[in-house]
């Protein structure tokens, strides 16, 4: 099969946000308009596409990290999930691994949030570059200035207005795209589908020329050619303005913020071409770096291309009705069914009986996939999340996706005496497919021990548990490992040391306080309330 879609009009992204700031909305819509899903489910009534596991639909929140291809004017967009709840970190930390670039969701009222911030570092350290929508511009309180103000002070990034809003609250109608300067108008009787581009607002025209002025000001900075054309006061085309805002993104020297309301579906379209205009390919990426698994000194370098040895990364194990899915990013090379590949963990050979691309609303079998792309291999045994599958004959391990410890334990043992070894067999299960997910038997006592992220994450891998194994299980009372930076004392008071007050119970452990004001001594904090912190944070201070 020849590639039908140019590697350059390929998109890995994922899409992140801070729980509740419209990403399930945004991703449903994104699905809706690329013509895959035929109608919208509200997120309220528990039919959003995305969020297909019971629990997430009862809880409202995005835990699995399923990738869905979509169509975008002849791009091919593979969308990531990553989750927005603080106890899913690692679940994001995988997922960012095996983008390219990503959309930024934020509300438009509350601007950066807190999980805003979690996710945007960790998109930092994987040098995503990523695009910000700011969502809700319809609520009460929306405000786009607002939140580029978050952006720049919060998360201390250069965000750069591509559009500007027209309206706000119940009155937001569009927006003015500052590039082309029109007016883009979405019709609400046909909830968003059609727009107009007409002529801007008289009384948008001064702050749209002035926020324009800025964008050319700003890219100027980040591209010599367009800062000469500035200094000499010639105005940049809109070919050349709109490659000099690509290549800053994919440089990561400025965040292009764009706006809209998911659930109005008014900016659905613009979101997804500014994706396509503004996000990197898989070919704007550096070569993918390896070991030889066999000489471990040795780094191996692979480029984007179909004609080398394949190499691809395992970055998500669902086990659902269809069979074990492991969800694979290709790298380099072309992995077709029939194949055979290593794990250069374990150094086994298994062969690919079948591959899946996963639509919103279908699964299609594919007989081999390409570079830069994603898709899912059915049935394979021994995997990891993290494992590399690599063509036997030119070996490489691609780098680890390394997670961080978990932070709380629990015992845990079966409702039944009877169930004790399908417990067993069940946890060890849900162990592979979750590699922040840990299970051991305590030396003393005898009890299985299970620890992960946060309290909510090990009670719905009890909860799958018991929906997908059959095995009902009592908890007992959560220890805490180590819990995040307070938040008064990190931002105000002073830094977080260490954790001093025993074990300490889930929201009560003591932890020891390095003021910023020196010669105050030291303080004990009770009541911790933040997500995870990694352990590198956290330095003893005697
Ligand atoms: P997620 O947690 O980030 O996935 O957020 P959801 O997509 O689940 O949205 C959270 C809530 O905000 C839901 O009740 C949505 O209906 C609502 N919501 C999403 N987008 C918008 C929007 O553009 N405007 C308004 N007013 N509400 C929205």
């Amino acid at each position: 099969m020849a590639r039908n879609i140019p590697l350059n009009r390929c998109r890995n992204i994922g899409i992140m946000a801070h729980i509740d700031a419209g990403k399930t909305t945004a991703t449903e819509r994104i699905l809706f308009y690329t013509g895959i899903t035929h109608r919208i489910g509200e997120v309220h009534e528990g039919t959003a596409t995305m969020d297909y596991m019971e629990q997430e639909q009862e809880r409202g929140i995005t835990i699995t990290s399923a990738a869905t291809t979509c169509m975008w004017n002849n791009f091919r967009i593979n969308i990531i999930d990553t989750p927005g709840h603080v106890d899913f970190t690692a679940e994001v930390e995988r997922s960012l691994r095996v983008l390219d670039g990503a959309v930024a969701v934020f509300d438009s009222v509350s601007g950066v949030q807190p999980q805003t911030e979690t996710v945007w570092r960790q998109g930092d350290k994987y040098k995503v570059p990523r695009i910000c929508f700011v969502n809700k511009m319809d609520k009460n309180g929306a405000d786009f200035e607002h939140v580029m103000d978050t952006i720049r002070k919060r998360l201390g990034a250069k965000p750069v207005a591509l559009q500007i809003p027209i309206g706000a609250e119940a009155n937001f109608k569009g927006v003015v795209d500052l590039i082309e300067m029109k007016a883009i108008l979405w019709h609400d009787e046909t909830m968003g589908a059609k727009y107009s581009v007409e002529e801007i607002p008289e009384n948008l025209k001064k702050k749209a020329e002035a926020f324009r002025m800025q964008l050319i000001e700003v890219i100027a900075e980040t591209d010599d050619v367009l800062l000469e054309k500035f200094l000499e006061g010639e105005t940049p085309t809109k070919e050349e303005l709109k490659a000099g805002i690509r290549q800053a993104v994919i440089d990561l020297k400025v965040f292009p913020v764009i706006c809209g309301s998911a659930f109005k579906n008014k900016g659905v379209q613009t979101l997804l071409d500014a994706v396509v205009d503004y996000l990197p390919s898989p070919l704007d990426k550096p070569p993918v770096e390896g070991i030889n698994p066999s000489h471990p000194d040795e780094k191996l370098y692979r480029k984007v291309d179909d004609s080398e040895p394949m190499s691809a990364l395992v970055f998500k194990l669902i086990n659902d009705p269809f069979g074990k899915l492991s969800f694979i990013r290709i790298y380099s090379g072309t992995l077709k069914t029939g194949d055979t590949i290593v794990n250069p963990r374990t150094g086994k050979t298994e062969r690919i009986g079948r591959l899946v691309k996963m639509h919103a609303n279908k699964r299609e079998d594919i007989t081999e996939v390409l570079a830069g792309d994603i898709c899912a291999c059915v049935g394979l045994k021994d995997l990891k999340t993290g494992d590399t599958l690599s063509d036997p004959h030119h070996a490489i391990a691609l780098g680890a996706i390394t997670f961080p410890e978990p932070v709380i334990s629990v015992a845990i043992e079966p409702k039944t005496k009877a169930d004790q070894e399908k417990m067993g067999i069940a946890l060890s299960r849900l162990a592979d497919e979750d590699p922040t997910f840990k299970v051991r038997t305590d030396e003393d006592s005898g009890q299985t021990i299970i620890s992960g992220m946060g309290e909510l994450h090990l009670e719905i891998l009890v909860d799958r548990m018991k929906r997908e194994h059959k095995v009902e299980a009592n908890v007992g009372e959560p220890k805490v490992a180590f819990r995040e930076t307070i938040r008064k004392a990190a931002e105000g008071e002073g830094k977080y040391i260490r954790q001093t007050g025993g074990s300490g119970n889930y929201g009560h452990a003591k932890v020891r306080i390095e003021p910023n004001e020196p010669g105050k001594g030291y303080e004990f904090v009770n009541d911790i309330k933040g997500g995870v912190v990694p352990k590198e944070y956290i330095k003893p201070i005697d």
